[in-house]
């Protein structure tokens, strides 16, 4: 790698960021100005420098972030030490941590993650045990509480409602007891152990002596905490960030931590990006004048580099299934062989209850899709099922996804055995599965039950073995595992159409796919079961599948596309009707400029007249941020008269017809 090469695809700017390899460095830049490509070049450049990569670590929000640096690094460098790097999220950082030094905090290294179905399992029989019924409290209501506490670094004990309270401090009795953690607590024992460990806090600065954040303006009091504690001086720590693209106030964020970056690492070396490298003048021009209504901000230049580009098309839409087959027609017109591909397009939105349509409308176009920041496949219940069989067999003192299997299928182990069991379990302060061989257990059972158990414990006992053995063959013996119980069969007995069946066995059979596309590659059960679980959460994403890419606007956060469909554009959907109660419009603003400057070439925006919901049409007003934009910018649309324009001259064409066929 000569170094001519290196510097070659960067500016004056990027390059004075590339070469400040030593002490902390601040990129405070616009969208598109070449942030992520900086930084990665500069991981290039301490490689070649011969910094060993076992040393660097980055720092990023979403999988697919972490994913597509160390791709775009591995580009840069030799792929074996791209491979060394340590590139992830907030959260595998912390996981990482965790499995080694989280003895420190009493629980064991093999700890389960607690996340989804399971999690709100838990909850709801703690509602029920509380005495709360489902109308008074629901687990989101409990975990809203919970993760916001948690997340600013407050005690559950002082949550003001007394319900939601006491339910919040047994939930997380209840994980602590199970050796679980759940989503929150990754972030909070994370920087808890390192914080309060000095041999951890050096093992970790020793271990990583570059660091680098990308979207740091979206890192919250905790993450800033992990970062001071995790980078000692000489602070050669890089963030990059953007203020104005500073999205998760709702979680904590705290835009300070980029704003007053010097409160927190003294002296730092400040550098600018000031053009965009990614939008036309057209996109880049209805984006600047957006974002320039809210009231306080960093100002920062945000040149276009690529002049004039099409105009920014604005179309009103009669209502949302016109605007899913609209979105779908025109990609199809638009793809081809010499024209643009099916990945080029991404279509943005603001809420979940936006994608059904549109997944609709792709598959009756028959256009693959993928759809990310939105669950689907790990909310599947066959998929928690079996997700819940690994973790048993990878680690049988995993209590809540024993709890989960226990009599699935049903197996004779019945409601009555189950709280004898936990009785046991809490009595002698054990796990679930060692309170499965106590005999004085045992001894309450009636013959039948007893039998029942013993059988389990020892088909567990045995395919655990088999795993522990064979880790490599991990998929077969889950698929041998999975016919010995009768699973499958049972799954189905439950389906009531034909298409549902076969969607849970493509569900499992994925699964199956990815466990062995995991051990092969060299991981571990338990590292397989952790990416899934960090699956799970928000923004997770199916990278291999190709096709159109449906996304919230907040997961396309970093990401851009040839051509952005931003549907949806009224007032409750973007700015959304939460935003509006608790005054945050200025944070729906800046979504609505992520979204717009996601598009390199072309950018459709579109609202309609009405929505349907609970099966009712409802009206709906357009966004108060279209009249922001710079409409010598953007073409106004209106499907109705376009349609009834084509329409027309149909019909004129016809009657030609049919004047000529009388005429011959
Ligand atoms: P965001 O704020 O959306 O995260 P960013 O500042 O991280 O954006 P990048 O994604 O790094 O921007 O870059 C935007 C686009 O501009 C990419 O396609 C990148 O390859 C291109 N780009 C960046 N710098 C240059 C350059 N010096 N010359 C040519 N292209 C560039
Ligand atoms: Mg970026």
């Amino acid at each position: 790698m000569g170094r001519g090469s290196l510097f070659d695809g960067l500016n004056r700017a990027q390059r004075e960021a590339v070469e400040a390899t030593e002490g902390p460095v601040l990129i405070l830049a616009g969208a598109g100005t070449g942030k992520t490509r900086t930084v990665t070049y500069r991981m290039a450049r301490l490689l070649q420098k011969g910094v060993d990569p076992a040393n660097i670590l980055a720092v990023t929000f979403t999988n697919k972030a972490a994913n597509e640096m160390r791709e775009r690094v591995g580009r840069l460098v030799r792929k074996k030490v791209a491979k060394a790097l340590t590139v992830c999220t907030f959260h595998s950082l912390c996981v990482r941590i965790l499995r080694q030094h989280i003895g420190w905090l009493g629980y064991k290294t093999n700890f389960t993650i607690a996340v989804g179905g399971d999690r709100d399992g838990l909850l709801r029989q703690l509602i029920v045990k509380h005495g709360a019924t489902k109308e008074k409290v629901s687990p989101n209501d409990v975990m809203t509480e919970v993760s916001r506490r948690k997340n600013a670094g407050l005690p559950l004990g002082e949550i003001e409602d007394d319900l939601i309270r006491t339910i919040a401090m047994s939930y997380q009795k209840e994980l602590r007891a199970r050796n679980a953690l759940d989503f929150d607590d990754l972030l909070l024992l994370g920087e808890k152990v390192v914080r309060e460990h000095r041999d951890v806090r050096d093992a970790c600065r020793d271990q990583w002596r570059y660091v680098t954040v990308d979207e740091f303006q979206d890192t919250n009091g905790l993450q800033m905490n992990l970062m001071q504690e995790l980078v000692g001086a000489p602070h050669n720590i890089c963030v990059v960030g953007d203020d104005d693209q500073s999205i998760y106030g709702w979680r904590g964020a705290q835009v300070e931590n980029i704003l007053s970056f010097e409160k927190f690492f003294p002296n730092p070396h400040v550098v600018t990006l000031e053009d965009n490298y990614r939008s036309t003048e057209a996109i880049l021009s209805v984006a600047n004048k957006v974002i320039a209504c809210n009231p306080t901000r960093h100002e920062k230049l945000l040149n276009p580099t690529i002049m004039g580009g099409e105009k920014v098309v604005l179309m009103a839409m009669p209502g949302d299934d016109e605007e899913a087959n609209w979105v779908a027609d025109t990609i199809k017109g638009q793809v081809g062989p010499g024209q643009r591909t099916l990945e080029d397009f991404a279509v943005l939105f603001r809420t979940n209850t936006q994608i059904r349509r549109m997944e609709l409308a792709m598959r009756e176009q028959k256009i693959p899709y993928r759809l990310v920041g939105a669950q689907s496949f790990y909310d599947r219940r066959e998929v928690r099922d079996v997700l819940a069989f690994l973790q048993v067999g990878a680690n049988p003192e995993s209590d809540v996804a024993l709890l989960r299997i226990l009599n699935a299928p049903p197996r004779g182990i019945g409601s009555g055995t189950a709280t004898l069991l936990l009785e046991q379990s809490r009595e002698a302060g054990t796990s679930v599965w060692a309170a499965m061989w106590d005999e004085r257990f045992l001894a309450q059972l009636s013959g039948k039950a007893e039998g029942s158990v013993r059988n389990f414990t020892e088909q567990i006992t045995r395919f655990s073995e088999a795993l522990r053995e064979g880790p490599k063959e991990a998929g077969d013996l889950l698929q041998r595992f999975l016919k010995e119980i009768d699973y499958m069969e049972w799954m189905m007995r439950s389906c009531k159409t034909s298409e549902e069946t076969d969607q849970r066995r493509e569900a499992v059979g994925e699964l199956v796919t990815a466990l062995s596309d995991s051990t092969t590659k060299g991981h571990s059960l338990q590292e397989y079961l952790d990416s899934a679980a960090l699956d799970k959460e928000p923004e997770d994403d199916l990278d291999k599948k190709s096709g159109v890419t449906l996304i919230t606007l907040h997961a396309a956060k970093g990401l851009e596309y040839l051509v952005v469909f931003l549907v949806g554009l009224e007032e409750g959907i973007l700015p959304h009707q939460r935003s509006m109660e608790e005054g945050t419009k200025d944070e729906e603003r800046r979504l609505f400029y992520v979204g717009i400057t996601r598009a390199k070439e072309m950018l459709y925006l579109s609202y309609c007249g009405t929505r349907k919901k609970w099966g009712q049409l409802e009206r709906c007003e357009p966004s108060c941020f279209i009249p922001e934009m710079d409409f010598d910018w953007v073409e106004e649309q209106d499907f109705e008269v376009m349609m009834n324009e084509e329409a027309s001259g149909d019909e004129l064409k016809d009657a030609f017809g049919g004047l000529r066929a009388l005429l011959e």
